[in-house]
This record gives C-alpha cells, structure tokens and sequence, in this order.
C-alpha cells in the first residue's frame, strides 16, 4: 500500500503533490482528485491471561521463537472491542472477556495504532491453522519486547506492580 502507482479510482498514474505542507501520491487527473493518505489501519492486540499465565502465540508467518500477542484487522463496521474478541475466539478458540483498554500504540514501522487490551479466558485452547504454537508465560517471566505491541506488555506489567 506504501508504494501504490496507480489511482484505484480512475487508474490513471499518481503523482506526488502537495496537500497542507506534506507530499502524497496523488492522481494525475486533476479532475478524479484522488489522494492516497495512506493513514495508519487500526490493530486490535489481546493480552489474554489463561490458566493463570498470558498466551504468546507464534503465527505461521513469523520467524521461529517469536512470539507475540493476538493481533488482527477491525472488520467493516466492527467496533475494537468486539474485533478483539472475535480474534481471540477465530485464532485460539477461547471465548475471551476484556478486563480493560491497556493502551494506544502507534506502529509507525507498519503505519499502524494498535489498540491493545487485557482478555481472561477459560476453556481449552484450539489454534487456527494461522497460529502454529502457543506458549503460556506466567506474567513475573514476560519480558517486554521493545516494538509493537511489547509496549502494551510494558504498561500492562507495570500497572500490574
Ligand atoms: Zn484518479
């Protein structure tokens, strides 16, 4: 989406022009007038305490040994706290309650603002086929990675005391 060419109005190639003092891919055909702001997509991250530790999962996607928090797009029309939910239940199978909002993060690297909260759940754990291994890491040996959503687990562990 970063380097978009092409207008996905009209097709016509973009351009970069100015709009209040920044540089965006613009169209080409004054009279389309499309801009592609590329603002950042919200996230949703779910800290999920479960059997008494918090579940890192490592999506099929990722390098092995990493591990990270439940993490998905907002579907049309969904609000964040239903989107964490369903991800939670669409990735682990757990039918999650949310205990509160840890924060907002920006993810400039992915030009993302992930909303993060803290889930507890009960129930077996089913993983979908996105999510190759599940670790459970009692909250006193969860150590905070510093991108992403490392800075929920942070905030979350220190307001924990
Ligand atoms: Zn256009």
């Amino acid at each position: 989406m970063g380097n978009a060419r092409f207008c996905v109005q009209c097709g016509k190639e973009l351009v970069m022009r100015e709009h209040e003092g920044r540089q965006y891919p613009s169209c080409a055909d004054a009279a389309c007038g499309f801009i592609f702001w590329d603002n950042p997509l919200p996230v949703v991250a779910a800290l999920i305490e479960h059997e008494g530790a918090v579940v890192l999962a490592r999506n099929a996607a990722w390098p092995e040994k990493v591990f990270g928090l439940i993490t998905g797009f907002l579907e049309k029309g969904e609000g964040p706290d239903d989107a964490v939910v369903r991800e939670v239940r669409e990735e682990l199978g757990l039918h999650a309650q949310i205990q509160g909002l840890i924060g907002v993060y920006p993810f400039r690297e992915k030009n993302q603002v992930i909303i993060a909260y803290h889930l507890t759940a009960g129930g077996a754990i089913t993983m979908s086929p996105e999510i190759v291994e599940v670790r459970h890491v009692p909250a006193h040996r969860l150590k905070p990675w510093s991108f992403g959503t490392g800075f929920a687990v942070r905030d979350w562990l220190e307001r924990r005391g």
